[in-house]
């Protein structure tokens, strides 16, 4: 398999608050790559069996076809040996030696914090969900820690707006963001959501990764495309989840399977990214993307915390 043996791995420059900051520089020049146009030997399917992963059983998905231009290398990862890269199913994320200790067992309420400084100061690396309201960010953290209400803390009167803080294992924090684009918010709360979450995203040292949600069972939305741009253009490392992927209806008026507005929306941001930024898809039905979401989370920590 020729394409592996020339496969690109950029060498990683960062400090270690900014994880994969270099993923993201913008303005990019547009990326040349169409899907369709790439011959079957540039196309990689994800792994269906991971050897080293034995605590984990991955659920079955559709497959995905993904060109190597188009995948996530995690920071450290060589693909260019004779073995093809692993990656995670219903992701563009190929597997490094960093995936490990991945299962969560514990999860608890930390504190909510109305700013940056008043945030928990150990120094645990940390991963925060934000997304447009309704999106299924309560569900999805809900289904990661295996418990049912946990997310309610955070939905709690006073606590919506705040910067919620979960720790992991006694280790590290899922942290849960205020949602944004409430049509029935003034727009005077709207301006200080913005100052509020973006000073949180530039300043916080100890943010891994953003986890942007976007919902796959519809079209993109312009508000999470200019979302996403923000992101990209501040250099904010960021990992795309794209939510309710267990709704497969096509609705008559030209409604699209989410395979499809999952793709629609890669294509629409990918002028504001040198490179893919890395995705997967879930649902906190079928809980499809929960083991691929805490594998991603594991190598990206790990690595984090070895630099
Ligand atoms: P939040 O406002 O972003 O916290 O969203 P919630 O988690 O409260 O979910 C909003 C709505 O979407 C609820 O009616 C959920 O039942 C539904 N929902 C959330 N996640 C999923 C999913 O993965 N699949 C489906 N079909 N519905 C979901």
């Amino acid at each position: 398999m020729a394409f592996l043996t020339h496969f690109p791995v950029s060498p990683i420059h960062h400090h270690s608050s900014s994880l994969i900051t270099r993923f993201f520089i913008s303005p990019k020049p547009k990326t040349h790559l169409i899907f369709a146009t790439l011959s079957s030997s540039s196309t990689i399917k994800p792994s269906s069996s991971l050897s080293i992963l034995q605590d984990i059983t991955l659920p079955e998905e559709t497959p995905l076809q993904i060109s190597q231009e188009k995948l996530f290398i995690p920071p450290d990862t060589d693909i260019s040996s004779e073995t093809p890269p692993r990656i995670l199913k219903g992701s563009n994320i190929v597997l490094s030696k960093y995936a490990r200790d991945a299962q969560v067992i514990s999860a608890e309420f930390v504190k909510s914090s109305v700013e940056t400084e008043a945030c928990p100061s150990d120094g645990s690396p940390e991963f925060a969900l934000v997304g447009r309201s309704n999106v299924g960010k309560s569900s999805l953290l809900n289904a990661i820690v295996r418990r049912k209400k946990l997310a309610l803390t955070s939905k709690k009167p006073g606590k919506t707006q705040c910067i919620n803080h979960f720790r992991i294992n006694d280790s590290w924090y899922l942290v849960d963001l205020p949602g944004y684009g409430y049509a029935s918010a003034p727009n005077e709360l709207r301006k200080d959501w913005n100052k509020f979450t973006k000073d949180y995203f530039l300043n916080r040292s100890t943010l891994v990764s953003v986890f942007l949600l976007i919902d796959a069972s519809i079209p993109a939305k312009k508000i999470d495309l200019e979302y996403a741009s923000w992101l990209g253009q501040n250099q904010v490392p960021m990992t795309i989840i794209f939510t309710k992927c267990d709704k497969r209806k096509k609705k008559k008026n030209g409604g699209k399977h989410p395979e499809e507005n999952v793709q629609d929306f890669q294509d629409l941001i990918s002028e504001y990214f040198e490179a893919v930024p890395p995705w997967i898809m879930t649902s906190s039905v079928t809980n499809q993307g929960r083991d691929e979401i805490l594998l991603h989370i594991s190598q990206l920590r790990n690595y984090w915390l070895k630099h």
